[in-house]
C-alpha cells in the first residue's frame, strides 16, 4: 500500500466516520477541522463509534485501542497536512467554501499528498485548477455509516493521473471498502444516478394516484427479489432530502406533478414530523415496518 498517513479534513457526520474506519484499518490519521471546538466534538464521537463497531463488525477492545493510538487531531492546516500521502476532504457541500478550502490546502500540502473529496453532489472538475494539482485529484466518495454500508465511488476528471486513481481503489479496499471505480464524471456517481430516479419515480406513481405505497413496494420487492422498495428506502434516507430535492426540481421546472408531489410530501409527512426512520415513522411505522411482515408479499 503507498498510502500511509492519511488526513481527514472536516470532522463532521462523514469526515469523522471516514477517520475512524481509516484509523481502525491501520492507517495514520490526522483529523483536521477549523476549530479546537469543533474537534472536541468529533473526539466525543470515538465512544459512540467504537460501540457501534463491537456491536456492528465485533470489533474487540484491542482493535479499539489501536484505532484510538491512530488518530491525532489538529486545527492548524500546515501541522495536519505535514506528512500526508492522502488528503480526504469532508468539508461542507458549498462549492465557494470548497474552493477557498482547496486553494490553502495547495499552499501548504506537500508535493507528494493525493487530494480527494467526498462530496455527492459536485464534480471534481469544478476544483481540480484549485486544487492546484489536478493530476492528483479524484473524488472518493462514501456513504453515511461506513463501517456498514462500506461502499467507495472512486471518480476522476479528465486531468487526473491512471496511476492515482488506482492507488486510490488500492486504498478504498484497504479500508474495508467495496471500491467503485468510474470511468467518467457522473453527477450522483453510479448510486444516485440509479437511485433518484427510482424513488422519484415510486412518489410520481403514488402522487397520481396509480398505487399506494404499500401495493409499489411490493411490486418492486417481489419482481426483483430487492429487501426493501422505493417507499421503504424513502424511509432509511428520509423523506426530508426527497421533499428538498423535488422541491429544487418543483421550482426549476414548474413541473405541475413535481409542485404536486412537493404539495403532497409537505402536508402528509414533513408537516407532521413523518420523516420516516429518524422519526419511527414516514411511509411505514418503526421499529415493525409491514414490509418486515413475512406475510408482506404474499
Ligand atoms: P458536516 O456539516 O457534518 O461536517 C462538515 C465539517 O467540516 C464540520 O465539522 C465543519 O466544522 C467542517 N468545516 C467547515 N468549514 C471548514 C473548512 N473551511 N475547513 C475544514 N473544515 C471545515 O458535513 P458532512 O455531512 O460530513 O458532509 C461533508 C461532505 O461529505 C460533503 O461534501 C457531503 O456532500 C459529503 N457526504 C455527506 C454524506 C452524509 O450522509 N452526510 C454522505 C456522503 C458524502
Amino acid at each position: 500500500m503507498k498510502y500511509k498517513n492519511i488526513t481527514v479534513a472536516g470532522s463532521g457526520v462523514l469526515g469523522y466516520q471516514i477517520a475512524f474506519q481509516s484509523a481502525f484499518h491501520g492507517f495514520k490519521v490526522t483529523v483536521y477541522d477549523i476549530t479546537d471546538e469543533n474537534l472536541e466534538k468529533a473526539k466525543a464521537k470515538f465512544s459512540s463509534l467504537s460501540l457501534d463497531y463491537k456491536n456492528d463488525l465485533n470489533a474487540t477492545e484491542q482493535q479499539i485501542e489501536k484505532t484510538r493510538q491512530n488518530l491525532r487531531y489538529t486545527s492548524n492546516l500546515a501541522d495536519a497536512l505535514k506528512d500526508a500521502d492522502l488528503l480526504i476532504e469532508a468539508v461542507p457541500e458549498n462549492p465557494t467554501l470548497k474552493i477557498d478550502f482547496y486553494q490553502k490546502l495547495a499552499k501548504v500540502a506537500p508535493e507528494k499528498t493525493v487530494f480527494a473529496t467526498n462530496s455527492s453532489t459536485l464534480l471534481p472538475s469544478q476544483f481540480a485548477e484549485a486544487t492546484g494539482r489536478p493530476s492528483k485529484f479524484l473524488a472518493l466518495h462514501f456513504a453515511n455509516t461506513i463501517w456498514i454500508h462500506n461502499t467507495a465511488e472512486i471518480m476522476g476528471h479528465a486531468k487526473t493521473d491512471p496511476k492515482v486513481f488506482e492507488d486510490v481503489i488500492a486504498f478504498a479496499k484497504a479500508i474495508g471498502m467495496l471500491a467503485l471505480p468510474l470511468h467518467k464524471e457522473q453527477p450522483g456517481y453510479i448510486l444516485n444516478s440509479l437511485l433518484v430516479p427510482l424513488l422519484s419515480a415510486a412518489t410520481n406513481l403514488l402522487v397520481s394516484e396509480v398505487a399506494d405505497p404499500e401495493t409499489i413496494d411490493k411490486t418492486w420487492m417481489k419482481a426483483t427479489g430487492a429487501p426493501l422498495g422505493p417507499f421503504g428506502i424513502l424511509d432509511v434516507v428520509g423523506i426530508t432530502t426527497a421533499y428538498n430535492i423535488d422541491k429544487m426540481a418543483a421550482e426549476k421546472t414548474k413541473d405541475p406533478l413535481k409542485i404536486k408531489i412537493v404539495a403532497y410530501l409537505k402536508e402528509n409527512y414533513i408537516d407532521k414530523n413523518k420523516l420516516g426512520v429518524s422519526t419511527g415513522e414516514g411511509f411505514y411505522k418503526y421499529p415493525n415496518p409491514a414490509f418486515k411482515n413475512p406475510d408482506f408479499l404474499k
